[in-house]
Parts: structure tokens; sequence; C-alpha cells
């Protein structure tokens, strides 16, 4: 079957950035499944994908505005130490999980300046040009319940079916 809303897609793919650089990639391990149409992968790599098939290769390049989006100065903040309760060691570059009006965003201290901390709340591959390497393994159908929940099951899914 050829590749549309509502399939599950398994496939390979290797990310690399602007300069060349390999940012990740799924080969040599478990290909990486998604449900299409659900926004569980970006919209640039989502589009390319619609109308392939099994066994399909493509390299796409996507612009910001349909990876990861562009830097918005918004989302830098700068709040107190005492946010960040039960963490010792604290340095530039760490990650958290954090709660935004926008859901749940990883966060990335960006400054240490005594107990004021800044921290980036953009995307670390925002403003970022990506191409996918893609090799489309398998093409399905969801099941209705993968559809009621909005993502597979499979191996990986902690609430069975
Ligand atoms: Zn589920």
């Amino acid at each position: 079957m050829k590749i549309e809303n509502n399939a599950v897609i398994e496939m390979h793919y290797t990310l690399t950035n602007k300069t060349g650089e390999q940012l990740d990639s799924s080969v040599g391990q478990q290909p990486l499944a998604y449900l299409h149409g659900a926004g569980n992968i970006i919209p640039g790599l989502e589009n390319a994908l619609t109308g392939k098939s099994a066994g399909d290769k493509l390299t796409v390049t996507i612009e910001p505005e349909d990876a990861y989006g562009t830097r918005d100065d918004e989302k830098i903040q700068v709040v107190g130490k005492e946010m960040f309760t039960g963490i010792d060691n604290m340095e530039v570059g760490m990650q958290f999980q954090a709660d935004s009006s926008a859901g749940p965003a990883i966060v990335t201290i960006a400054k240490i300046d005594g107990d004021e901390i800044t921290i980036d709340g953009n995307h670390p591959l925002a403003d970022e040009q990506l191409t996918f390497d893609v090799e489309v393994i398998e093409v399905r159908p969801a099941t209705e319940t993968e559809l009621e929940h909005g993502h597979i099951h499979g191996e990986a899914c902690d609430h069975g079916e």
C-alpha cells in the first residue's frame, strides 16, 4: 500500500544538517515507526513520504519552517536558580523537560550567572535546515486502537494491544 493518512510506516532514516554533519540515524537499530497524518513527525518529512511505498528510498531537504521551526527570542527567559531545586552541578547545555503553555517542551540551559539561569525553550534543531535520507521498510494500515490513541503500538509501547 502507499503511504497515506492513518497508515503505519516503518522506515530507516539518517538525518544531517546543512553542513553535512550527521545528527541522528536509525541505521543499524530498530527502524522508526510512526502513524502517518497524526503529526508524530515533522511536517516536511510527513509530506515528502505521502504516496511512497515499502522499498522506496528518498532524500528530502526540509527548511526550518517545515521542520522544528525558527528561533523565537521570547522562548529565552531568565529564571531564578530556585527553579531547579534538587539539581546539583548545573551546566550550560543541560536539557530539561518543562511544562509550557504549548504543552511539554525541552528547555536548554543557555547561561548561568550566579543565581540567574537563562533557559532557552527553542527546539535544539530550530533554525536548522535538515536533510533526511529515508528508506521505507513497511507500510500497513493502523489498527483502530492506534487511530484512537494517535500513535502506534508495538514493542516500544507501554500499554499493550
Ligand atoms: Zn496507545
